[in-house]
């Protein structure tokens, strides 16, 4: 994925405030890279944006499979070229479970859009994730049901069974106790392994970044731009007790601090 020079602004009222200023990113496939910042510094409009949820103002966004999406283009209407249908499955930061269906057919409702067949194929996956994350017997609750713990791993979940090849996940285990996030980034990890998938996590907190990927990339607060990136090079079975990921941590902090409202 690549991103070049990406704009954009918003309009409240009579004026309009910029969000992103030329932010260029590249994102190799199979990388797992963090987006750091301030909040209000744009990175939930970035991933909307490359969601294809929001339009730029200007920049281009590339990718891989041939799609292109320039500004211009998208604010005339014109169809992306290459494939229809985009290889990103998005987690959005606010929870978007549909109400009005239970936990069940919440989570499976990418391949049920594709056909009953594809959904029938991916239901052993989802009972074993849901078991495998303490939802089990939850499968008939609606959302308004669970706990906002639980809400969060089923649009994890969700978006797992997705079986696309870009991940963009919004803040996805803010709202979690510190055991189930642990649970739930070890998951993370192995779905990015055994898939070969290749993430984009917008998170608040510096140590998850750095013990999940490969890259870290600090933006900076309104508009955001992108202030400096960070490669972690260590397994990550050594991170959580390396002096070097602490370095960087210091590093990052310094650079969020001096940049901060
Ligand atoms: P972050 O995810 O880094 O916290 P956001 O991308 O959510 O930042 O928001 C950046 C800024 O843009 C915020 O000030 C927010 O209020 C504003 N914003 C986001 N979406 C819209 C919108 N649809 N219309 C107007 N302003 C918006
Ligand atoms: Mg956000």
């Amino acid at each position: 994925m690549e991103i070049r020079g990406l704009g954009k602004s918003y309009r409240v009222g009579k004026s309009s405030f910029a969000v992103l200023e030329d932010v260029s990113l590249g994102i190799g496939r199979g990388e797992f890279v963090s987006l750091l910042g301030p909040s209000g510094g744009g990175k939930s409009t970035l991933l909307d944006i490359l969601a294809g949820l929001e339009s730029p103002d200007a920049g281009t966004v590339r990718i891989a499979n041939g799609e292109t999406r320039d500004a211009p283009k998208i604010a005339n209407g014109a169809s992306l070229s290459g494939s229809l249908i985009p290889p990103i499955a998005y987690m959005q930061q606010k929870d978007l479970l549909l109400p009005w269906r239970t936990l069940w057919d919440n989570v499976l409702i990418a391949p049920e859009l594709i056909s009953s067949a594809e959904r029938r194929r991916m239901e052993p996956l989802a009972a074993e994730l849901l078991r495998a994350h303490g939802l089990d017997g939850f499968q008939k609750a609606y959302p308004a049901q669970l706990s906002g713990g639980m809400r969060q791993r089923a649009a994890l979940i969700r978006t797992l069974l997705c079986e696309r090849e870009i991940l963009l996940l919004d803040e996805p285990f803010g709202a979690l106790d510190a055991i189930t996030r642990g649970r739930l980034q070890q998951l993370l990890l192995r779905v990015w392994r055994e898939y070969g998938k290749t993430v984009l996590l917008v998170t608040h907190d510096v140590e998850e970044a750095l013990l999940l990927s490969d890259r870290v990339v600090v933006l900076s607060g309104r508009p955001g731009r992108v202030l400096r990136e960070f490669p972690v090079t260590l397994p990550h079975s050594v991170r959580a007790r390396s002096p070097e990921t602490l370095r960087i941590k210091q590093q990052i902090l310094e650079l969020l601090e001096g940049h901060h409202e």
